[in-house]
């Protein structure tokens, strides 16, 4: 029998009409003033013609009225494809004809970066339609897919995630019961809603009428402002938004009211991690995917320093496991990543080979690498697909990365195997030294000499001025070849 709970916004503004629901910095609505306004937003959808199943692109910045868009199409039962902003016109083509979708909604601003055979809908156009009748759905239905986002397209070309209802309510579900839930709660959400991270916030928030502050774009500054004035006791964060608060917080601290800064999306780098313990800033370190529908794992404060560097356990509903070989790994052995859940995704959308391989009896396997410690707390080495092989020995680049990256002369740093006469494969790093810093390739290799095995040593560094990064600002290691200078004959 197929599950259905009721529509959540509707039975959220029946519930707890009066509860603040959403502030944006210039105004608020309560639950019930959210549902009015999507209702109204829903009838000015299908006046366009959105029907029920329609795959309708969204293409906005954060804003109240993007979680409008979001709920309205799915008060009328569409399919919402989260776009990602910062794509190029010819990514978001590409993303928008592999989809299908048969229109695109769009902030005013981002509409001209909209190219071939679909119909753009602007907000401005939206908000001055008339009002079309249209039968809401009373009822959400667990297998039905709520959203596509397609993943980062770090490891290769994107793929579209499908996401259904029944993963984003257990997503929500499993993180409430591992992070738990105040009164007074409010969810920063300076992170996207065409990511996960930021989608999830917005789910969280009408399952359990918790508030929502919505910022446009991340602003440390701003972010320091609300935390410290006691405005949001939870926010979702990447190490590269933590590094910047950190540096505006200077010698301040956030109040005991700020509970949880949730930190995923990629490896947490352990000097980040230590300045965090010692500001006393409650990091929940996290692991999770777009397949997912957001975090599979998260570790406590409580373990940050003994278990330094963890993602964790897995969250309640959710189950997690390393393979090697097709067994299941020991404590402490590297493999793959496994994960089961009611939180995982189905599959791809119009790829079933690519959903054949990923998801084998029931687990989706997440080509990351891997292991598990005696007491079962989770630690990321790497994706599989990055993994160098050295002479037998294997060699994760996010380890060498994060060594380069605790140099104080180090902005960014990349590392990929190139192939060598002797070992097969060896390190090779591309850095990008701090503005008014001059370290030199001899002493970032002693810098490693002193941290890492010697197997684990780029035996090449180049500078660079840019790294090579997507849509999500997440390194491109695939491309990092391409930076070698052709008439290369040894380190810049
Ligand atoms: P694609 O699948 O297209 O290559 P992507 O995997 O980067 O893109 P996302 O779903 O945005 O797309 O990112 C999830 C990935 O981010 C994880 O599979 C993992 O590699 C990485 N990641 C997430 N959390 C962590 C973490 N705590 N530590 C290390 N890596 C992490
Ligand atoms: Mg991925």
């Amino acid at each position: 029998m197929q599950t259905s709970i009721p529509n959540w916004l509707m039975q959220r503004a029946f519930l707890t009409p009066e509860r603040i629901a959403v502030y944006d910095g210039q105004g608020k609505k309560t639950f019930m003033e959210l549902h009015e306004s999507v209702m109204k937003r829903a009838r000015q959808l299908a006046n366009t013609g959105v029907r029920k199943g329609d795959i309708v692109a969204v293409f906005m910045k954060n804003s109240v009225a993007m979680i409008e868009c979001i709920h309205a199409l799915h008060y009328i039962g569409a399919i919402v494809l989260l776009q990602n902003t910062r794509l190029t016109s010819h990514e978001l083509a590409w993303q928008l004809k592999d989809s299908g979708a048969v229109y695109v909604i769009a902030d005013d601003e981002l509409a001209d970066r909209i190219e071939g055979n679909i119909r753009v809908i602007t907000m401005s156009e939206l908000s001055a339609l008339p009002e079309e009748n249209v039968e809401f759905q009373q009822y959400y239905h667990f297998d039905d897919i709520a959203t596509i986002m397609y993943t980062s397209g770090t490891t290769g070309k994107p793929k579209g995630v499908l996401q259904t209802y029944e993963n984003h309510w257990w997503s929500a579900i499993g993180s409430v019961l591992n992070l738990g839930l105040n009164e007074n709660d409010c969810w920063l959400a300076a992170v996207p809603f065409f990511h996960i991270s930021g989608l999830s916030i917005m789910m969280r928030s009408v399952i359990y009428g918790m508030s929502m502050y919505v910022m446009r774009a991340f602003d440390a500054k701003k972010a320091n402002e609300l935390i410290i004035g006691g405005k949001v006791t939870i926010m979702s964060v990447v190490s590269a938004m933590l590094q910047k608060m950190i540096a505006d917080l200077g010698e301040r601290r956030y109040p005991e009211t700020f509970r949880c800064m949730l930190l995923g999306g990629g490896p947490a780098p352990k000097p980040l991690l230590e300045v965090c313990k010692a500001k006393g800033i409650p990091v929940y370190q996290t692991y999770g995917m777009t397949e997912t529908a957001s975090q599979i794992a998260t570790l406590a404060p409580e373990y940050s320093l003994t278990k330094l560097g963890s993602a964790g356990k897995p969250l309640f509903p959710s189950q997690l496991r390393i393979e090697k070989d097709g067994q299941v790994a020991r404590p402490y052995e590297p493999g793959e990543i496994v994960v089961k859940g009611p939180n995982v995704t189905k599959g791809y959308l119009h790829r079933p080979d690519a959903t054949a391989k990923a998801i084998r009896g029931g687990w989706f396997y997440t080509g990351d690498i891997g292991y598990i410690d005696e007491d079962g707390f989770l630690y990321v080495l790497d994706r599989r697909s990055d993994l160098i092989i050295s002479g037998g020995e294997n060699v994760y680049p996010a380890e060498i990365e994060a060594v380069l990256l605790s140099h104080e002369s180090v902005e960014e740093a990349g590392v990929i195997g190139i192939d060598d006469e002797t070992w097969g494969q060896v390190p090779c790093a591309f850095v990008k030294r701090k503005r008014g810093y001059s370290v030199t390739v001899e002493q970032l290799k002693q810098f490693c000499q002193a941290h890492l095995a010697k197997y684990k040593i780029p035996k090449q560094i180049y500078f660079v001025d840019e790294l090579p990064r997507n849509a999500s600002q997440k390194l491109l290691r695939h491309q990092l070849k391409q930076l070698i200078p052709n008439n290369e004959n040894g380190a810049l």
